[in-house]
C-alpha cells in the first residue's frame, strides 16, 4: 500500500548526508515511515487486498434467505455458510481456536512473524491508514516537515482530510464487524437513518473508535507494547526460523561510497544510508539484530535491495535467512518441533472434523411435570406429564417421530409426530398413559427419543421416569 513514487528514494539521495538531522530527532518521538515499493511489499500487498475484501464482502452474502455468516448472539445461533452453532457446540470453537493456535505456532516455527508482517489486522490497517496519510500530508520528509510548521490554513486542510479519510475507513471497519453480529443489510438503513439500536450503535461506535486510533495513532505501539503474541512468538523460534536479518558479516564495516566506484576492500556493503531504518514501520535498526519489535514486514529488505541494486552489489544484505543459513549450514524445515505442531494440528484437525459431522441436529432435553406425580386415567389406568425441549439446529423445517423406551404397552396421548422450524426450540407437553400393575417399579426408567422422519440417524434421547402409585 505504500506506492508514493515521489517517496520511494532516488538514486542519487543515497548518501548518509541526505538523511538529514530531522530524522534523527524526530525518530525516537514519533515514527515517520518512509513509503517503499519492492517484491515484498508487492506480496504484502497481493495477501492483504483477498483479506480486506473478504473483511468487507463476506457478511453481504445471502445465503437462501439469510446471512451466510451471521453470529447472531440474540437467539445464540453461529451460522456459518449452511452450518448453524449452538451454544452447545462451544466446544467446536474451542477446537477451531486450538488449531488455528497450532497452525500459527508452525508457521512461525518455520517462517517467523509471517502472521505479524502480512496478514495482522492491525498491520494491514495500519497500512491503509498510513497510505492515506502520504495521500493527504505527502512524503516523509514533507510530513515531518508540515508537523513542525505552526498552524495555518493549508495544515489545517492537509490534516483535516486525513482525518476525515481514516474517520470514513473506522467507520466502515465499525459497521462491517459489528454487521458479523446484527443482520448488515438491516443495520445499515438503520444506521443511516439514525434508528439503530442503541446498543448496536454504541458497538459500532466503539470499534471505530478502537479501529482509528489503534491504526492512526497506537501503530506499532500495539505490537511492541500490547500484543501478548510479539512477546512470546520467539519461544517459537530455532536456528531454521527464518527471520529478516542483516548481515553482518558482509555488511560491516559500514560507511558511505561512491555509487558504482571502487570499493575499499576493508569496506562492507552498508553505506550507512538508513533507508532501512526510515522505512521500518516500528522504528527500529534491524542491523542492531533481531529484536521482538521486528514485525517481519520485510520493508527494510525491499530498501536495502533498492540501494544495493543502485550500488552494484548483490541484493540480500538484508534478507529472510535463517542462523543455520547465515552460519554456512543447512535450514531445515522438519524439526523435531516443526513435527509436533504438525501432529498436533492433524489430530486436532481429525477430531474437530469427526465432531463435526458427527454431531446431531437435534437436541432434545425432557422435565417431569413437578405439580403432580401422576395422574388417574380411565380403567385403572395413570398418566404422567412431561415437557420437551426439541431443538431443530437444521437449516430446514422438521418432522419428528416421538418414541419412548423401557416400558411396555405406553400410549402416547395426542400423537407422537411434532413439527419444528428450522433452527428452532420448541417446547410442548406429553402425556404418558399406561397401566400401573404392568409396571414393575414405582418409578421406571424411560428413554425419550425424536427421531427425524427425514433422515433417521438424526436423533436425540432424554432420559426420565415413569411413576406410579405404590400398588
Ligand atoms: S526491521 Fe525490517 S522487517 Fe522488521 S519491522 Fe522493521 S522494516 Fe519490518
Ligand atoms: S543495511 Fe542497506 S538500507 Fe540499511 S543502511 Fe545499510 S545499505 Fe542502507
Amino acid at each position: 500500500m505504500n506506492s508514493q513514487h515521489e517517496d520511494v528514494i532516488a538514486v542519487d539521495a543515497i548518501a548518509p548526508a541526505e538523511v538529514g538531522e530531522l530524522d534523527k530527532q524526530q525518530r525516537r518521538e514519533k515514527i515517520y515511515t518512509r513509503a517503499m515499493e519492492g517484491y515484498f511489499q508487492r506480496l504484502r500487498l497481493y495477501t492483504g487486498w483477498p483479506l480486506l475484501l473478504g473483511y468487507f464482502v463476506l457478511p453481504w452474502l445471502m445465503l437462501r434467505d439469510r446471512q451466510a455468516v451471521l453470529f447472531d448472539l440474540s437467539v445464540r445461533k453461529f451460522h456459518v455458510l449452511n452450518l448453524t452453532f449452538w451454544p452447545q457446540d462451544l466446544v467446536l470453537l474451542a477446537f477451531i481456536l486450538i488449531i488455528a493456535a497450532f497452525a500459527l505456532f508452525a508457521v512461525t516455527a518455520v517462517w517467523g512473524r509471517l502472521w505479524c508482517g502480512y496478514t495482522c489486522p492491525q498491520t494491514v490497517w495500519t497500512a491503509i491508514f498510513m497510505y492515506i496519510e502520504q495521500r493527504f500530508e505527502g512524503s516523509r520528509n514533507q510530513r515531518i516537515k508540515l508537523d513542525q510548521e505552526p498552524l495555518s490554513w493549508r495544515k489545517l486542510r492537509k490534516k483535516t482530510l486525513k482525518h476525515c479519510g481514516w474517520a470514513l475507513v473506522a467507520a466502515l471497519t465499525g459497521v462491517t464487524f459489528i454487521g458479523y453480529f446484527v443482520p448488515i443489510r438491516q443495520l445499515l438503513p438503520e444506521l443511516l437513518s439514525f434508528s439503530a439500536d442503541p446498543g448496536a450503535l454504541s458497538f459500532v461506535l466503539l470499534f471505530s473508535v478502537a479501529t482509528y486510533l489503534n491504526a492512526g495513532y497506537l501503530r506499532e505501539k500495539v505490537c511492541t507494547d500490547m500484543c501478548p503474541y510479539a512477546k512470546f512468538q520467539s519461544v517459537m523460534f530455532d536456528k531454521n526460523t527464518l527471520v529478516v536479518t542483516y548481515n553482518a558479516e558482509r555488511g560491516e564495516p559500514r560507511g558511505s561510497r561512491k555509487r558504482f566506484g571502487t570499493k575499499d576492500p576493508h569496506q562492507g556493503d552498508c553505506i550507512d544510508c538508513e533507508l532501512c531504518v526510515q522505512v521500518c514501520p516500528t522504528g527500529i535498526d534491524i542491523r542492531a539484530g533481531l529484536q521482538y519489535e521486528c514485525i517481519g514486514c520485510a520493508l527494510c529488505i525491499d530498501a536495502c535491495d533498492s540501494i544495493m541494486a543502485k550500488m552494484g552489489s548483490p541484493k540480500g544484505l538484508v534478507s529472510y535467512t535463517s542462523e543455520n543459513a547465515l552460519a554456512g549450514r543447512q535450514t531445515r524445515v522438519l524439526t523435531p518441533k516443526t513435527l509436533g505442531y504438525v501432529a498436533a494440528l492433524v489430530v486436532m484437525t481429525t477430531l474437530f472434523s469427526l465432531s463435526l459431522f458427527n454431531r446431531s441436529s437435534v437436541e432434545l432435553s425432557v422435565s417431569r411435570d413437578r405439580g403432580q406425580l401422576f395422574l388417574p386415567a380411565p380403567q385403572g389406568l395413570i398418566d404422567n406429564v412431561y415437557e420437551l425441549h426439541l431443538t431443530n439446529r437444521s437449516d430446514q423445517i422438521e418432522t419428528y417421530r416421538i418414541e419412548v423406551e423401557g416400558m411396555a404397552q405406553v400410549a402416547i396421548l395426542g400423537g407422537d409426530t411434532i413439527t419444528v422450524l428450522a433452527g428452532d426450540l420448541l417446547e410442548f407437553g406429553i402425556r404418558l398413559r399406561a397401566d400401573p400393575k404392568l409396571l414393575p417399579l414405582p418409578g421406571t426408567p424411560i428413554l425419550f427419543r425424536a427421531v427425524s422422519t427425514s433422515y433417521a440417524a438424526d436423533t436425540a434421547e432424554a432420559e426420565s421416569r415413569f411413576i406410579r402409585p405404590t400398588l
